[in-house]
C-alpha cells in the first residue's frame, strides 16, 4: 500500500502493535454492530433516530463553530504530540447514554467524516492515520460506556459509563502517543488541560443526558456555556504559554524578573539575603553543531529538569534566553554577609556538578546518541551584598559567570565586590572584555 503517504508504518513496533490491535477490535465490534441492527436484535425507535440526529447535528454546527479556536489551541498546545482534540466527546458519550449501541457508533462515525472532510481538510493525507486511529479508540469508547449503562441510565450507570468513556479513549490514544516516542511519561502533565477538557465535556455530557430525557429540544440551552469553556480554557492556556518556556518548561525571562522584583522587594522590608545564580551552558554553540540543533534542545530541557530537581520548591528559575539559566533563592535564615555567599556558593556548586553528571539522550535514530559531556559555567551574586536592586545584582552574577568562563569554563565564581555603578552596563562591559580576553 501507500506506505510512504501513511506514515503509521514508521512508528516503532510495540505502538503499531496497539494501534492494529485498537483497530481490529473497534471493526469486529462495528460489524458487530451492523449485524445486529441488521437482524433485529436491537430495537431502534424514531425516537432514538430523532436523538441521534439532533446530537450529529448539534455536533456538526459545534464543530463549525469552534474549529478555529480548536485549530490555534492546538497549536499552542503544541509539542504535546496529540492532534487537535475532538470537542465531539460530549455528543458521542451523550448518544451512548441515550440511544442503542450502532446508533450512538453512527453518531460517532458522522462526526469524524465532518471533522475528517471539512474541518481538518488540509491535514488530509499526513494525519489520515491519527484520525483514524482517534476515530476507533473513540468507538471503543463508545462500546464501553454502552456495555456500562446497557439500555439503564441511572445515577450510578452515568457515573460509570462517562468514567469508561474517558479511561478508553485516553489510555488508547495517550498510550500510542508514549509508545511511539512523541511524548515521555513524565511529560504527561502536559496534557491536563486536554484531559480537564475533555472531563469538563463529559460532565456536561451527564446534564446534556438528563435534559434531553426530558425534552430534546433543551439540547439547545448547553450551546452558550459549552463555547465559553472552550474559549476559558484557550485564554488560560495563552497565560501559561506567556509565562512558561515552551522548551524548558521554566519561567520566561519577563516573568522571571516580575517574581524576582517581588522577592527582593519582600527580602528589602525583613532584611533578608536573596542569591541570584546566572548558569550558562559551556561551548553549547560547538554541541549544536556536532549533534544538531534538536539534540541542543534535548540538552536544554534536560538541564531545566536538573535545576529544578537540584533546587528547592520556592527557588525561581528563569530561561533568560539561548542557553542561559537564571535561578533566584530566598536566603530567609541567613543574614546578609559571609554566610549568604556560602550557602549560594554550595547551591552552584551542587548545580555544577549535577549539570557535568547528566546524561541526555538524543537523536530518534536506531542508535540514540548519548551526550554525557556537558558542563555548565556560574556566576552568583548576593542581595544587598552586591547590589540594592535586582539589575545590580544580577549585572554582579553576569559579571562573575564571565570570571568563570575566563577561567577555563565548568566552574563556579561568586561576585566579590559590588559592581560599578553603572549596573548591568558596566557588567556587561566587563563580560566583553572577558569574551574578547579568551
Ligand atoms: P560559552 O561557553 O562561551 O558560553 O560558549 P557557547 O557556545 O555556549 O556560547 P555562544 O553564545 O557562542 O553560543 C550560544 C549558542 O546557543 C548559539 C545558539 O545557536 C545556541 N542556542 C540558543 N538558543 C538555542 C535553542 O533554543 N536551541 C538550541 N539548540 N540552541 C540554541
Ligand atoms: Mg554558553
Ligand atoms: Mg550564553
Amino acid at each position: 500500500m501507500q506506505s510512504r503517504r501513511f506514515p503509521v508504518f514508521a512508528l516503532p513496533g510495540r505502538a503499531l502493535a496497539v494501534v492494529v490491535a485498537v483497530e481490529l477490535a473497534t471493526a469486529l465490534l462495528v460489524v458487530g454492530d451492523v449485524v445486529r441492527v441488521a437482524t433485529g436484535a436491537v430495537a431502534v425507535t424514531p425516537h432514538h433516530l430523532a436523538t441521534a440526529g439532533l446530537l450529529t447535528a448539534a455536533g456538526v454546527l459545534h464543530q463549525e463553530v469552534s474549529s478555529r479556536v480548536e485549530r490555534y489551541r492546538s497549536r499552542v498546545a503544541s509539542g504535546s504530540g496529540t492532534a487537535a482534540l475532538n470537542l465531539g466527546s460530549l455528543w458521542i458519550a451523550t448518544a451512548a447514554l441515550l440511544c442503542p449501541t450502532p446508533v450512538a457508533v453512527a453518531v460517532a462515525v458522522v462526526s469524524y467524516l465532518h471533522l475528517r472532510c471539512f474541518v481538518y481538510p488540509a491535514h488530509a493525507n499526513r494525519d489520515l492515520y491519527k484520525i483514524v486511529y482517534s476515530a476507533s479508540a473513540t468507538l471503543l469508547a463508545v462500546h464501553a460506556a454502552s456495555a456500562v449503562t446497557d439500555g439503564d441510565v441511572t445515577l450510578a450507570t452515568t457515573v460509570g459509563a462517562l468514567a469508561a468513556y474517558l479511561a478508553v479513549d485516553t489510555v488508547a490514544v495517550v498510550g500510542v502517543v508514549v509508545l511511539s516516542g512523541v511524548l515521555k511519561i513524565r511529560d504527561l502533565p502536559r496534557l491536563r488541560p486536554e484531559l480537564t477538557l475533555e472531563t469538563a465535556l463529559l460532565c456536561l455530557a451527564a446534564l446534556l443526558t438528563a435534559a434531553m430525557s426530558i425534552q430534546l429540544w433543551l439540547i439547545a440551552f448547553v450551546f452558550p456555556p459549552l463555547l465559553l469553556l472552550h474559549r476559558a480554557l484557550f485564554v488560560r492556556q495563552l497565560e501559561l504559554a506567556a509565562r512558561i518556556d515552551g522548551k524548558t518548561g521554566l519561567l520566561t525571562a519577563a516573568t522571571w524578573h516580575e517574581l524576582a522584583t517581588a522577592h527582593l522587594d519582600e527580602a528589602r522590608v525583613r532584611g533578608r539575603s536573596v542569591g541570584v545564580l546566572i548558569v550558562d551552558i559551556d561551548q553549547f554553540k560547538e554541541l549544536n553543531d556536532r549533534y544538531g540543533h534538536l539534540a541542543g534542545d534535548a540538552v536544554l530541557a534536560a538541564l531545566a529538569r536538573t535545576l529544578r530537581t537540584t533546587l528547592r520548591r520556592r527557588d525561581a528559575v528563569g530561561r533568560f534566553g539561548g542557553e542561559e539559566f537564571v535561578v533566584l533563592l530566598p536566603l530567609p535564615h541567613t543574614a546578609p554577609g559571609e554566610s549568604a555567599r556560602a550557602e549560594l556558593g554550595t547551591v552552584a556548586e551542587r548545580i555544577r556538578a549535577a549539570a557535568e553528571a547528566l546524561r541526555v539522550e538524543a537523536g530518534t535514530g536506531p542508535e540514540p546518541v548519548v551526550i554525557d559531556h556537558v558542563t555548565v559555567s556560574v556566576g552568583g551574586a548576593v542581595f544587598p551584598d552586591h547590589g540594592h536592586h535586582l539589575l545590580d545584582v544580577v549585572a554582579a552574577a553576569d559579571a562573575a559567570l564571565y570570571e568563570a568562563k575566563r577561567s577555563g569554563r565548568n566552574a563556579v565564581r561568586l561576585a566579590k565586590r559590588r559592581p560599578a555603578p553603572a549596573g548591568r552596563a558596566g557588567a556587561e562591559q566587563t563580560g566583553r572584555q572577558a569574551d574578547r580576553d579568551r
